[in-house]
């Protein structure tokens, strides 16, 4: 019998979205709006906030998985919880249309105030077979299945004979140098020269990670001079940065990189993996919405975080972190908005749930203003690039500095104890070098177990013994590892 959810009829501040923004909102409310006889609902259609500045980490092994979310059923406690997409807003209606997570009916919620809170999704462009060939670095399953792809690539590599298989395996190319993609490519190198240690059929020498850059420097977070620092560092531990290049066709795990602006070919090649981080974008869910969109698809807010459009001030609407343009007062992006990041995103969510509060009693509400602090890096064990209220570190000062800042800003005590425990631990027992297999197909086992071995087919008909010239020879892949295993002896 099919059941129907039934959701509170109490006044709803409805939030969409459950990262950054989203979480910090509801956590900050939901008790205040409980005690006024309304309620918080969240709806997301993960369970669980991302704390994406680790998913570099996760990808290169030093943090685990779980450790990098939070989830709202445990930190939310007092917060309507649902698990599906917001797939359009009427907000003149005061009704949301939420598509559940299981594939279930659409439904429709009402609410009194909405709280856009849906973040940003990758931005790519139209090459032909990235979307086939290439992995994005926004979630945790892309992080996981990152960091398992390296090292099922490098074990494959090692049994591999044919030369062309090897280098394709062992070709890693990350597109995109913002702050995202130099501390993937840095930390997965990290992880694969580890892996490569213990595995004494693949050479560190056929290892090849490749990062291509369209402008002619990379993470505009730190000065030109760090920057180039830290092409010399990346350059320094055998990655190719090429800087000025782009990304024109990867059909077929073939790699064509074209110079910039003159479009010559620069490089053709193979590889297993395509690592995109080239940018992010407004979440486009706002353009099913009646709010009106600014020209970078963003929802406007004012400084006090409430949707305006061209008659001002929406009521009831209010929107913060990636999918909003909120003014910094600052300095911020050239168009005088802030800048993504989890900094903003993180004080944006504490401003509106105390402005929406203030609201709800028509006292003042302020407008958010906050400083960027800087930014800090992790390239590996000991290495990492920071800038912090002007200072400029690099190397193992500066990794300090990104450990003990993110370390401190992971939402919640539980989920911060967890995080400093797995570097502890790595301090002294190294990156988990352990990949999962088949996690997309985790049934394998049970399915061969299960099925009942065919029936031995009809003895055949005895066939005379081949003359010795014509019997096979030792497989050449076994001969070639037993080759280098006796070689590696020496
Ligand atoms: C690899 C990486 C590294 C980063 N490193 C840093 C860093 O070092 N420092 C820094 O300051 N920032 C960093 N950032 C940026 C930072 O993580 C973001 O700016 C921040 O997460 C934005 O918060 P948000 O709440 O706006 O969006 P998010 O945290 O992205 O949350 C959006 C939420 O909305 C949900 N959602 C999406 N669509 C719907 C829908 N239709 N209905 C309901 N829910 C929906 C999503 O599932 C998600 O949970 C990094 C980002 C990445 C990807």
């Amino acid at each position: 019998m099919a059941i129907t959810p039934t959701f509170s009829a109490r006044p709803r501040v409805l939030v969409v979205g459950g990262g950054y923004v989203g979480l910090y909102t509801a956590f900050n409310l939901q008790k205040k709006i409980a005690k006024f006889g309304g309620i918080v609902t969240l709806v997301d259609p993960l369970p669980y906030m991302t704390y994406q500045p680790f998913l570099p980490e996760v990808a290169g092994g030093n943090i685990e998985a779980r450790h990098a979310v939070v989830s709202h059923r445990k930190h939310l406690k007092e917060t309507e919880l649902i698990q599906g997409s917001v797939t359009s807003i009427d907000h003149e209606n005061r009704t949301a249309v939420i598509a559940p997570v299981d594939g279930g009916a659409p439904f429709e919620l009402p609410y009194h105030d909405v709280v856009m809170a849906a973040g940003a999704v990758t931005r790519t462009f139209p090459i032909k077979g990235l979307a086939e060939s290439g992995i994005g670095l926004k979630t945790i399953e892309e992080a996981v299945a990152l960091r398992n792809q390296v090292l099922s690539l490098i074990e494959q590599a090692s049994t591999a004979t044919d030369p062309a298989v090897r280098a394709r395996a062992l070709t890693f190319v990350v597109v995109g140098g913002g702050f995202a993609g130099i501390e993937t490519i840095a930390e997965l190198e990290d992880m694969a020269r580890a892996a490569v240690k213990l595995n004494n059929r693949v050479e560190q020498s056929e290892l090849r990670f490749v990062l291509v850059e369209a402008m002619g420097r990379i993470m505009p977070e730190v000065t030109e001079k760090q920057a180039l620092w830290v092409v010399d560092h990346l350059r320094s531990r055998g990655m190719e940065v090429l800087l000025n290049t782009s990304l024109d066709n990867a059909e077929g795990k073939g790699i064509k990189l074209i110079n910039l602006p003159d479009k010559s070919v620069a490089q053709e090649f193979d590889a297993d993996t395509l690592i995109w981080t080239a940018g992010v974008m407004a979440n486009p869910m706002v353009r099913s919405t009646d709010f009106p969109i600014e020209p970078r698809g963003r929802v406007s807010v004012n400084a006090n975080l409430q949707i305006t459009g061209e008659f001002g001030v929406i009521p009831n609407a209010w929107a913060a972190g990636d999918v909003a343009a909120v003014p910094d007062v600052t300095g911020g992006l050239p168009d005088g908005t802030c800048v993504p990041n989890a900094q903003h995103a993180l004080r944006q969510a504490k401003r509106l749930a105390k402005n929406l509060w203030a609201s709800r009693f028509n006292k003042p509400m302020k407008g958010y203003k906050h400083k960027n602090l800087g930014a800090v890096a992790g390239f590996g064990e000991w290495k990492g690039v920071a800038k912090i209220m002007g200072i400029q570190l690099k190397g193992p000062l500066a990794w300090v500095a990104h450990r003990g800042y993110h370390g401190l800003a992971m939402p919640t005590v539980e989920r911060k104890f967890r995080v400093i425990m797995d570097w502890f631990v790595a301090m002294f027992a190294g990156r988990d070098l352990a990949q999962l297999e088949f996690l997309d197909n985790p049934r394998k086992a049970f399915v061969t177990a299960a099925t009942p071995a065919p029936k031995p087919a009809a003895k055949p008909a005895e066939v005379p013994a081949a003359p010795a010239s014509e019997a096979p020879a030792a497989k050449p892949a076994e001969a070639k590892v037993e080759k280098k295993e006796e070689a590696t002896a020496k």
